[in-house]
């Protein structure tokens, strides 16, 4: 791999407190950013291999916090229903149906669909875990991959033990781009004796939770019901709110469960998307944001979005809130983008080593061209970003000093084979009658 040095674009670090650098320099050597500052206090070139971002904007890889993705099967498969009907009669059906290389091939376009859009690191769950592990691996993003837990399986209790088997062999390969979890699906899909074994899996492995909380109106009330406390009051009788864990949505909360939120560092990955399109609710993001919770931002599975794209994600965050709130300086644009990358990153855990440019971390860098007529005239590059510019725009994506897509094309994988393979695996899975 070829160290790499950036010039001539717009340098946005995320760092705290950062401002646009007009003239920028970012560098990276063994896959790690080595500066990024401006031109003139950067060292003379050496033999890096140049890359000229005139007309762009670079930053650090966007982070999706919270997707299934090997979903990218069911596209525009189970559209326009009710949360409960559309888990129960379609997905969770047609997931049954699912084979190795399914899971494969559907991770492998959903790897190309975010590597294009500038999406540089998933935090995915979904079934056949190591299958996202090699598509990873192959397409050379960042995952931090985990099984689906689900109580009800027949197998239940064999895919836990095989999903902690899963991580330890995950941190004995020790591959630098992937981060495992323990992901039991839900409360309300996993019994308590279940969740406090993943809880002892996740604390003896030193790995995160995932778990999908509080994402409808239903699930906290079925909660009350059964346990007399909401579902995060519930997670922490457990003890399971002392672990490092990632929740999914956290839609409907108390001010109680906010301050829960915050006290024990719960990162949260707000899906707005997924919560609009299956009229789930508004997460109460501005005030999880004021009491201190880390928000980041996720897209969900393709089933419920239906695509990949983090700038639409931090598009639509920052004027949902907007509109719910009746206040327009609500999630202003630097906050959306951030929860895109630094706030994703230190949901995940993973705030030290990626989420910023910054001398140390991970070069997971990407290049925006702002060149574009919908990006002209040039003003404050954070709100062309959030207000303006798509996916697409994105020219060039570098996960750790790699570059793995350029000018719209992925370079570590045939591209045209993973669509004609993942459409086949497709066809068979959602299948009805087959
Ligand atoms: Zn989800």
């Amino acid at each position: 791999m070829a160290d790499l040095r950036i010039i001539n674009g717009t340098v946005l670090t995320m760092a705290p407190g950062y401002e646009p650098i007009a003239d920028g320099v970012v560098c990276s050597r063994e896959g790690l950013i080595s500066y990024a500052g401006p031109a003139d206090q950067a060292s003379e070139p050496g033999d890096e291999q140049v890359i000229d971002a005139s007309g762009c904007v670079v930053l650090p890889g966007l982070v999706n916090a919270h997707t299934h993705l090997a979903m990218t099967l069911f596209r525009g498969y189970a559209d326009d229903m009710m949360l409960q009907e559309w888990l129960e009669d379609w997905i969770w059906p047609a997931e049954m149906r699912l084979r190795p290389e399914d899971v494969y091939w559907g991770s492998l376009l959903g790897a190309c669909e975010m590597l294009r859009a500038g999406v540089t690191c998933f935090n995915d769950m979904y079934h056949i875990p190591e299958q996202a592990v090699a598509a990873a691996l192959d397409s050379g993003i960042r995952a931090c991959p985990s099984g689906v837990l689900l109580g009800f399986l027949p197998n239940a209790e064999q895919l836990l033990e095989e999903a902690i088997v899963f991580v330890r062999q995950l941190q004995q390969q020790n591959h630098s781009r992937i981060h495992p979890m323990l992901a039991p699906h839900a409360l309300y899909t996993c019994p308590d004796e279940m969740l406090l074994k993943v809880g002892e899996g996740a604390v003896e492995a030193g790995v995160p939770i995932h778990i999908h909380l509080c994402e409808t109106a239903s699930e906290v009330q079925d909660s009350y019901d059964e346990h007399g406390e909401s579902p995060i009051e519930h997670l922490n009788t457990l003890g399971l709110l002392d672990i490092p864990m990632l929740a999914a949505h956290c839609v409907h909360l108390s001010e109680a469960d906010i301050t829960l939120l915050a006290e024990k560092q719960v990162g949260i990955a707000h899906c707005p998307t997924s919560n609009m399109k299956l009229a789930s609710g508004f997460a109460p993001v501005p005030e999880l944001l004021e009491a201190g919770v880390v928000v980041g931002l996720g897209t969900d599975g393709c089933a419920s979005n239906n695509n990949l794209d983090m700038l639409a994600e931090a598009h639509l965050a920052a004027l949902l809130h907007k509109v719910h709130s009746g206040d327009p300086t609500t999630i202003p644009a630097h906050t959306a983008l951030a929860m895109a990358t630094r706030l994703s990153a230190q949901a995940l855990g993973l705030g030290d080593i990626i989420g910023t440019l910054e001398a140390g971390k991970r070069a997971d860098i990407i290049l925006v061209d702002m060149s574009s007529p919908h990006l002209q005239p040039p003003r404050d590059p954070v709100s062309h970003l959030i207000y303006a510019a798509h996916g697409s725009d994105v020219k060039t994506t570098i996960v750790e000093g790699q570059i793995v897509m350029n000018d719209g094309e992925v370079l570590t994988v045939d591209e045209a084979e993973v669509i004609a393979r993942a459409t086949q695996c497709a066809a068979r899975v959602t299948d009805i009658a087959g």
